[in-house]
């Protein structure tokens, strides 16, 4: 049976559409929209390391090295590189809400609430988790459903810009699906249903 994609418009088979935001898209638009998170997140990652490493680089092509004091030098320079990596991580979507990575591929920071873009206090509490080892990996796959760790407590979401005022990003309901027959029921359709979470699954 086939179904229309609320993003992309398109008949695909229905069997196949999977949940972004509580709301069933097409496998293509949802794989394409996280593809585009975990590409920009891919891109930051190298612009961080290579940034974290040019400025010690740069540092000590001025500063003259005492030889015989090298350990202290290499200290300095693990920490320099810690140090920058962990802020420019935790920082990185508090311009706009748009990372390097999220500029170029599309996407953006917003606030759950408010939907105006993320700031710096949401992007140092959204990224906290990514300094975690191994949490980067379970977030890759996490966030294709849409939220991620870190969004509840900075209260965001990340939104493909393309699709920006769609029910699926602005949380809206979508109205009744096509296909799925006159006896589809939103949550708050149901007797006293409350109809507050847009997120809920839809009751049939
Ligand atoms: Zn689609």
């Amino acid at each position: 049976m086939l179904r229309e994609c609320p993003l992309c418009q398109r008949e695909r088979k229905a069997t196949t559409f999977k949940p972004l935001y509580g709301q069933d898209v097409c496998k293509k638009c949802y794989y394409a929209f996280a593809n585009r998170r975990q590409l920009a997140f891919v891109i930051d990652v190298f612009l961080i390391r290579v940034l974290s490493f040019a400025v010690p680089t740069l540092i000590f092509s001025v500063v003259t090295v005492d030889q015989s004091n090298i350990d202290f030098y290499e200290g300095v320079i693990t920490l320099l590189v810690l140090g920058i990596t962990y802020v420019l991580i935790l920082l990185k979507d508090g311009m706009g809400g748009a990372s390097p990575g999220k500029m170029v591929t599309g996407v953006q920071v917003i606030d759950e609430t408010s939907r105006a873009a993320g700031n710096w206090l949401q992007s140092l509490k959204r990224n906290l988790p990514v300094l975690i080892p191994i949490v980067p990996l379970i977030i890759a796959v996490q966030l294709q459903k849409g939220h991620r760790w870190g969004d509840g407590w900075s209260n965001t979401k990340v939104i493909w810009k393309k699709y920006r005022d769609h029910p699926v990003f602005t949380g809206e309901p979508l109205g009744v699906p096509e296909g799925i027959g006159d006896d589809y029921q939103r949550p708050g359709d149901l007797a006293g249903g409350d109809n507050s979470n847009p997120f809920a699954p839809p009751v049939r």
